[in-house]
């Protein structure tokens, strides 16, 4: 087995025949990476009282949440639905951390019910939650540091102009409303953005949440949200983890001693957790000259990973049909009746109809964000285990686009 043959396969399977026996379009989701990813978190942050609370939307598949827990991780849901999926993966309340926006009080409330920790992201939602509960349950602030990060302007969540947290700024407002109503505040929350790259904005996060826990007496622990920063180009630089582990656990410490408790520190990762664990395999269609560029067309689309019309993302593609020969330069586009270019202007061994390809980097914001645009089906998804591909999602069918709809006698 030569080098270029391993790198097409997963713990041992070659690519091609996971797509021979599932068929494409297929998501393929690598459970050792996933676990491997969770393992380094914890070495990174070894020195203080981590809490891993996977951020749920990345990848919600029930068996990925099992495989999370499995890893010892708790769980962030940013919708009703994501804490009932959680739950039914075997998530107790207490692990579930619950982090809405611009939900009604109704959905908290039905949250509280579910014994679920609540993060709470405006001051009108606070004196809700104070009117009904005081003091009886616990509750987590989440503040907007307005730090600005984030690698495009539809994940930065932290700036100024953001509907997410309460602004630092209204810090007084929120402790008069924490005071007046009795709030039992036992975690602070700050959350900047996807693809934060090095300790130092972390750092800077870090502070603004010490300088606010320094007001509230009681705190259980600091929530620093999710964010760190993958690769997905040749040459971008990925967050190293282990030098952000050590610079604001030191920080960390230093600020619990000072605090006078030992403070339990958690993160919400969801890309570094699952990105780099999935692959999109999709099947060439057509392989179509024009006069600038050489398309390939495949049987997905925007439908099934968003990203890169989405996020402007780049995402590697891999011919995984050909492991020799001379390479090419084409432009990978979608099936969607709209521009939908998943890959422009790569260098891929010569592509010909039927050839297989890999999308890489598919785990987070994949088929999370999927849906059935043009009518299409969604893919079936795999994950591998112990060297074993295991079916966790059955590709749709036909009666799924016309379930939910009303056949009107017209
Ligand atoms: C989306 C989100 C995350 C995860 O972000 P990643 O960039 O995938 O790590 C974490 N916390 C909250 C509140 C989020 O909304």
């Amino acid at each position: 087995m030569n080098f270029e043959d391993q790198k097409y396969r997963i713990q041992g399977i070659p690519l091609t025949e996971i797509a021979n026996t599932f068929g494409t379009p297929l998501y393929v989701y690598d459970g050792q990476k996933i676990l491997d990813k969770v393992a380094l978190l914890k070495q990174a942050f070894s020195k203080v009282n981590l809490k891993i609370k996977y951020a749920t939307k990345a990848l919600s598949n029930i068996n990925i949440l099992k495989l999370m827990k499995k890893a010892g991780t708790g769980v962030d849901a940013v919708s009703i639905e994501e804490v009932k999926l959680c739950l039914h993966a075997g998530f107790e309340p207490h692990e579930i951390m619950y982090t809405p926006n611009s939900v009604s009080f109704a959905e908290i409330q039905l949250a509280v019910e579910m014994g679920v920790m609540i993060n709470i992201d405006n001051i009108p939602m606070l004196e809700h939650f104070g009117t009904f509960y005081g003091n009886s349950v616990p509750v987590c602030i989440r503040l907007n540091p307005h730090i600005l990060a984030g690698g495009n302007a539809k994940i930065s969540v932290g700036h100024i102009d953001s509907k997410f947290g309460i602004s630092i700024l209204q810090l007084k407002h929120v402790l008069k409303v924490v005071q007046a109503y009795d709030l039992n505040v036992i975690g602070l929350h700050v959350h900047t953005g996807s693809d934060i790259l090095d300790a130092t904005v972390f750092l800077k996060g870090a502070e603004i949440l010490f300088d606010a826990a320094r007001e509230f007496k009681g705190l259980k622990f600091l929530d620093f949200g999710g964010g760190f920063k993958v690769a997905y180009k040749p040459g971008d630089v990925a967050t190293d983890i282990l030098d952000v582990g050590d610079k604001v656990s030191e920080a960390f410490n230093k600020f619990c001693k000072e605090y006078g408790s030992e403070l339990e520190i958690w993160f919400e990762p969801g890309k570094f957790l699952v990105s780099e664990a999935g692959l999109l395999l999709v099947q060439v269609n057509v392989v179509k000259s024009t006069p600038a560029s050489t398309f390939v067309g495949v049987n997905s689309g925007l439908n099934h990973l968003i990203r890169p019309m989405m996020y402007d993302a780049y995402h590697d593609v891999v011919n995984i049909s050909k492991v020799d020969g001379p390479e090419r330069v084409y432009t990978i586009v979608g099936y969607i009746c709209e521009t939908d270019t998943i890959a422009a202007d790569r260098k891929l061994k010569e592509v010909q109809e039927g050839d297989i390809l890999a999308i890489k980097n598919a785990g987070a914001y994949g088929f999370s964000m999927s849906s059935n645009y043009n009518s299409r089906l969604r893919p079936a998804e795999i994950l591998v285990l112990n060297g074993q591909p295991h079916l966790i999602r059955e590709r749709e069918e036909f009666e799924d686009v016309l379930r939910h709809q009303i056949d009107l006698d017209l």
